[in-house]
């Protein structure tokens, strides 16, 4: 395989791909920003996978060697490489414009599950024809760094492939969001990840199959034991830590195949889902290696649960919540999971229109796990061209429920739950949330008030004095305070 790196222009060609990469980043930062930045990552993708393409282009074996031409391309194997993108490409939109809002995470968790296996199958490649990767010496041994990237590679790649089917299976609902406990399973955990890291030092020494095959299939398993016992609550950053992985596993391959623009992508993949897993353990009040180790989210708390059926509570009508709200000086809305679900973010903005031609001030807090994605609610916001001015995050906004007339909760629940500050035994304790409570009048969208948020507990702000609950569905519910605002 040619050296891309000797080739000048195919190396300015990524270097323009990875400040595109770069850019994309950057733009993704903000919503007002972020289709911008969509747009460089494609830019910097076709320029990557071109520039791949035209460096590499497969030569057939030449039918008369006597002749001037000495290179025929080979036009079976291009033909095999565009229809795989055409298939690769199809199957992206159709799915991208098929899939639900509410059902991005366990897509973005199918994607990185592929990311992790493609590093599988390039590692393999490389195994079992490293000349045809140029890794060999003199002798035809793989060179000994080669190995290491290859382990590294390969080791990663099974880890982020079975971790991202977890996830995957857990997000979709296929497997009970709970965490599942193995005994002794962070000696089990350490002795695997030990296990790994010592065949590939041996690697080094001694390229037998059984090594490889060992690393790959030991990795397999280790991925599926680390994510099994990590429960729902703490998805998000389980999500995030994959997306830095499969980065991670992309840069390894990019040194097998000497390709600095997968070595630049996979280093930015990687840090920037390191520094997104760190931002979110940080907004969850959680540390790193507590998610790591798994068990959140279980059959430990719960200490509000029991008493749900029996405590009072208040019911209210749309009529209710008009009159409430259009009486308001100020109205915060937080949003949460059940929003996407209903897909009411249309009909809510509506309702904040109708509230400021009633000389009422609406803002918007949103939670940085608030739905099922890092930053699912300011998409679906974004969705409904709610200005970007009146969106909040948790720390900008919490102080000021205290001085709200009404806090308008609609399809959120952990992100409200006072459990999280004040039960030590609930599974969402020390996660920050909206002290929405501390507002004069709390309005509590959700179906029934048996439902329960992701984390699976019951929440205090159902039965204080000071909240009515409408339940409905979320866009039905809105609907009708449009109607009565009118
Ligand atoms: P929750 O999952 O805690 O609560 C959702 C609420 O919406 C429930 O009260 C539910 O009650 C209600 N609901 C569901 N459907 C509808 C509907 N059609 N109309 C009205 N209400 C509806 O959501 P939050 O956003 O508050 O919290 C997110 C949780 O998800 C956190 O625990 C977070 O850790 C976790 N998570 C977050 C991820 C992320 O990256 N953001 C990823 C994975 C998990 P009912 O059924 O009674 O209607």
């Amino acid at each position: 395989m040619e050296h891309v790196a000797a080739n000048p222009w195919a190396s300015l060609a990524y270097l323009i791909a990875g400040v595109c990469f770069i850019l994309a980043l950057r733009g993704l930062s903000s919503p007002t920003s972020s289709q911008r930045g969509n747009r460089f990552g494609m830019i910097g993708m076709t320029i990557a996978v071109v520039t791949t393409l035209l460096t590499h282009i497969p030569m057939g074996i030449d039918p008369d060697p006597s002749d001037y031409i000495s290179d025929i391309p080979d036009i079976v194997t291009i033909a095999q490489i565009l229809a795989a993108i055409a298939i690769g490409a199809v199957i992206g939109v159709v799915t991208a414009r098929k899939i639900a809002m509410t059902a991005m995470p366990q897509l973005v968790a199918a994607f990185h599950s592929l990311v992790g296996l493609a590093a599988v199958l390039v590692a393999a490649a490389a195994f079992l024809n490293p000349a045809a990767f140029g890794i060999v010496d003199a002798a035809g041994a793989i060179l000994p760094v080669s190995r290491v990237e290859m382990g590294l590679g390969v080791a990663i790649g099974a880890i982020t492939f079975s971790g991202s089917v977890i996830a995957f299976l857990k997000l979709n609902g296929n497997m009970g969001g709970k965490p599942i406990l193995l005994p002794g399973r962070h000696v089990i955990n350490l002795a695997v990840l030990a296990g790994i890291l010592g065949l590939i030092a041996y690697f080094t020494q001694d390229q037998s199959p059984w090594i490889f095959w060992t690393v790959t299939a030991l990795s397999f398993v280790i991925g599926f034991l680390l994510i099994v016992p990590i429960g729902g609550a703490d998805m998000p950053v389980v999500v995030s830590m994959l997306n830095s992985y499969s980065g991670w596993a992309a840069a390894a391959m990019g040194f097998t195949l000497h390709n600095s623009a997968m070595i630049i992508t996979g280093a930015l993949v990687g840090s920037s889902g390191a520094i997104l897993s760190y931002i979110m353990c940080r907004a969850m009040n959680r540390s790193f290696i507590s998610v790591i180790a798994g068990g959140f989210g279980g059959d430990t708390g719960g200490g509000s649960g029991e008493a749900k059926e029996q405590r009072p509570w208040k019911r209210g009508s749309a009529e209710d919540a008009a009159f409430l709200m259009s009486q308001a000086e100020q109205v915060i809305i937080v949003p949460g999971y059940g929003m996407a679900v209903a897909q009411a973010q249309h009909v809510l903005r509506e309702m904040a229109d109708k509230l400021k031609e009633h000389g009422v001030r609406v803002k918007y807090a949103i939670h940085p796990v608030a739905g099922r994605m890092p930053g699912h609610m300011n998409v679906l916001l974004a969705e409904a061209n709610v200005p970007y001015d009146e969106v909040f995050e948790l720390e900008d906004i919490n102080s000021e429920f205290a001085q709200t007339d009404v806090a308008f909760i609609i399809g959120a629940n952990d992100v409200v739950n006072p459990a999280a500050k004040t039960d030590k035994s609930s599974p969402i304790y020390g996660m920050p949330v909206f002290d929405v409570g501390k507002a004069k009048t709390v309005l509590f969208i959700k179906r029934s008030m048996g439902g329960v948020g992701y984390a699976g507990v019951d929440n205090d702000v159902f039965y204080a004095d000071n909240t009515m609950m409408l339940l409905a569905d979320a866009k039905k519910m809105v609907e009708e305070v449009v109607k009565s605002l009118d």
